[in-house]
């Protein structure tokens, strides 16, 4: 049980398998998979898979193996999708004014082209 999280959140519904993901990545704490709606030519998202809201949410109640788990995941999806170099994105947003749209933390792993300056002024 965890305070505010919405079970019924599509995340929350791959994690449990009852809708599909194309998965990238999967270890004891995380799921990586393919972003259904790419923004750019590389766009995987990694999940824990505990119910947290946010990277706040996150910091202030995952174990440290979790923590160590979605970050090293983060590296090897990278590696995986050969975004390392020449470089990528990566991206989480929080919240009402953070944009976020699915209330299960989520990492955006955004690369394969250019991606221009980090907000639109
Ligand atoms: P955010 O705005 O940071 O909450 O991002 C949510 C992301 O989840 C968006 O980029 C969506 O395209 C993506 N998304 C929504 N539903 C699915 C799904 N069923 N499988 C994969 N990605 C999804």
């Amino acid at each position: 049980m965890s305070v505010g999280y919405d079970d019924n959140n599509i995340f929350a519904k791959i994690l449990r398998g009852e809708i599909p993901c194309k998965k990238v990545h999967e270890d004891e704490h995380t799921l990586a998979f393919e972003d259904i709606a790419p923004a750019a030519p590389v766009h995987t998202l990694v999940i824990p898979k505990g119910k947290y809201v946010s990277v706040t949410d996150f910091a202030a109640r995952a174990s440290d193996a979790e923590i160590g788990a979605l970050i090293r995941a983060i590296g090897k999806v990278a590696a995986l999708k050969g975004v390392e170099d020449p470089g990528y994105r990566l991206l989480s947003n929080i919240g009402r004014e953070g944009g976020q749209v699915v209330p299960h933390l989520h990492f955006h792993i955004l690369g394969g082209r250019a991606l221009g300056p980090m907000l639109v002024k």
